[in-house]
């Protein structure tokens, strides 16, 4: 049965769910970790996949259709296609996209694509090597390229 809809304070439905999957990232932006180390989360405080997949059906059932996922950095969370496919089957969910510094895409992006990820959100500061490396402390912005090219050629909609 579907239970009653989420509105935020002026009655409009909530349709969107942003879901963090870990606080830790591979690089260090000045204007978000300006740290290099942190006080992180126990993994172990972490929801499982069970868990976040119990409350998006919790969630669809109440009127969300679009699930975004983040972090930190989201792709640093291992087996996450095996999640993608788990919510991508809960019905009512209509978009399902992720958002990633981009540094790890060149590896993953084919698996998300299959997976049923939909679309795709990548942050680049600058097309510049040593700018990248200035603004994020690590030098990864090859890696970043490659990974907007595989990401370009896999079959996001
Ligand atoms: S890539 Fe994103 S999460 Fe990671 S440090 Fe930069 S802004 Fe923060």
């Amino acid at each position: 049965m579907k239970g009653m809809s989420l509105v935020d304070a002026l009655g409009r439905p909530l349709q969107s769910l942003r879901i963090s999957l870990t606080d830790r990232c591979n690089l260090r932006c000045q204007y978000c970790m300006p740290e290099e180390e942190y006080t992180w989360l126990p993994r172990k405080s972490f929801l499982n996949f069970d868990e976040i997949e119990i409350l998006a059906r919790i969630f669809a059932s109440r009127g969300v259709n679009k699930i975004r996922l983040t972090g930190g950095e989201p792709l640093l969370r291992p087996d996450i296609s095996r999640l993608i496919t788990r919510l991508r089957a809960i019905p009512g969910i209509v978009d399902l996209a992720l958002t990633t510094n981009g540094v790890l895409l060149a590896e993953q992006a084919n698996d998300l694509a299959k997976a049923g990820l939909l679309r795709l959100t990548v942050s680049l500061d600058t097309l510049k090597p040593e700018r990248f490396f200035q603004l994020t402390r690590r030098d990864r912005h090859a890696d970043l390229l490659r990974g907007i090219e595989t990401a370009e050629s896999a079959s996001f909609s």
